[in-house]
């Protein structure tokens, strides 16, 4: 397994080999069965091994696998174009292929910066976001990334973007509880703008929902109304990285119409294919698009693969499937059931500190001390504990926290597939629930 040790996040780690996936389960190579809790990085959102999907992947690749961008469109692309305007608020109408989450925020982030550019302001380059965020590994989308843990190594490389804190109520920065805070988490935004000058940013972004940094941090209602106006009052662009939360998986088809309101820009990958090929999409509104439209008439980015008809077919099929089995409706029932199972085991179990999140994207923190919210010292690695503990019992969980001392706590996500039954709920929380007991005992 020479090319798996290249890739492995942790070297020394063995890591079991997968055979095949079905539905909500995957088996490895000695035949042991784990419920994908996590839909891996929260993407496999249909589940594994859909037949509808793989059919339509063997069809288009009997037809046409690859053309450029610059010589060919091709009915797939067009038709998941079509698709995204459509599910998508207001006018968001203009969409670009790219390959990865990061991609498709980096890109979010170019046509932020030509927006400007294309009326003549060259000065509105920077982009602003918050702290325990999560935008993407490349050097662009982690400059936008508040992830301490992930920009530490690269720090002298990166913009300092993450500027504000996190809406993080459950450790409020502010010491306070809402709404007595008067959101000043999200009023914050209006003094970095002041202090940073308008004139100098063209954007600002965030996760509708923190996904990767830190365990379904979800805002209160109101939050993105003021960030959205803050933004207008400032002449500053507001883009939504939905690459989590996009495709049905808070029980919405896009997180931010919990919130509604519409950014000018959103980018989304994950979900959007639910694993079955790598695709992401920057999709801008005909704001955004009149004065390039105007202008150049050319989003300076693109990748080789931009748009390709095999990964475009495959992401409409996905989305048509999402569509037809109601999965947002399901995405919804399914959360909160989960969601009333995790409030019982928190109930029993005191290291669950908290439990948030909407739809099947949902975080559970995990606490040393309940009343006082103390999390565990950075040498128990209690998220790993748990990751670890949780798979050799048969569950998969995605880490979410910075694992650094003294921001943010231990956290894991629950994001199973959005076909998942109440059954089969069940049987993850009696899996979680036996991961959890054994660690309390363990640690006490
Ligand atoms: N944006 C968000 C909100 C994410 O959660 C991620 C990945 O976890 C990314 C961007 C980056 O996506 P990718 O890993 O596909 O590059």
């Amino acid at each position: 397994m020479n090319y798996s040790h290249l890739i492995k996040p942790v070297l020394d780690q063995d890591y079991p080999v997968v055979s095949y996936g079905d539905g909500i389960y995957l088996y490895d190579t000695t035949g042991k069965k784990y419920i994908d809790g996590s839909s891996g990085a929260i993407t496999a959102s249909i589940g594994h091994g859909v037949k509808e999907i793989i059919d339509v992947m063997l069809e288009q690749a009997k037809k046409v696998s690859f053309v450029y961008r610059s010589q060919f469109t091709s009915e797939p692309a067009e038709q998941l174009a079509t698709k995204l305007s459509q599910l998508t608020q207001g006018d968001l109408n203009s969409t670009f292929f790219v390959n990865s989450g990061s991609e498709a925020t980096e890109t979010a982030m170019k046509i932020a910066i030509q927006y400007w550019q294309e009326q003549g302001i060259k000065t509105k380059n920077k982009i602003l976001s918050r702290w325990m965020s999560y935008h993407g590994i490349t050097i662009g989308a982690l400059s936008m990334s508040g992830h301490t843990a992930r920009r530490a190594r690269f720090v002298p490389l990166l913009e300092d973007y993450p500027t504000i804190s996190a809406p993080y109520c459950y450790r409020c920065p502010y010491d306070s509880s809402y709404p007595f805070c008067k959101l000043k988490c999200a009023t914050e935004l209006d003094q970095a703008i002041k202090r940073i000058g308008p004139e100098n940013i063209a954007a600002f972004i965030a996760e509708p929902i923190v996904g990767a940094a830190a365990g379904a941090i979800t805002p209160p209602e109101e939050y993105y109304r003021v960030i959205r106006e803050i933004c207008d009052k400032n002449n500053i662009l507001f883009i939504a990285d939905e690459v989590m939360t996009g495709l049905g998986r808070t029980g919405k088809m896009f997180a931010m119409e919990h919130y509604q309101v519409q950014p000018d820009i959103l980018a989304i990958g994950k979900g959007m294919s639910a694993g079955y090929t790598p695709i992401g999409a920057a999709i801008a509104s005909d704001k955004v698009m009149a004065p390039i439209l105007k202008g150049s008439k050319q989003i300076m980015s693109g990748h080789t693969y931009s748009a390709n008809p095999q990964s475009t077919a495959v992401a409409l099929s996905v989305i048509q499937y999402i569509e037809k089995n109601n999965l947002v409706q399901n995405a919804e029932d399914m959360g909160n059931y989960l969601v009333t199972k995790l409030t019982d085991l928190q109930k029993k179990y005191a290291i669950i500190g908290d439990v948030r999140g909407k739809g099947l994207l949902i975080g559970v923190e995990f606490v040393s001390d309940f009343l006082n919210k103390l999390p565990f010292k950075r040498e128990v690695a209690l998220t790993n504990l748990i990751l670890e503990r949780a798979q050799v019992n048969g569950l998969l969980l995605y880490p979410s926290a910075t694992g650094i001392e003294g921001v943010g706590g231990d956290a894991i996500l629950i994001a199973p597939p959005l076909t998942i039954s109440e059954e089969q709920v069940d049987e993850l929380i009696a899996i979680f629930e036996q991961t959890v007991k054994s660690l309390q005992n363990d640690l006490q």
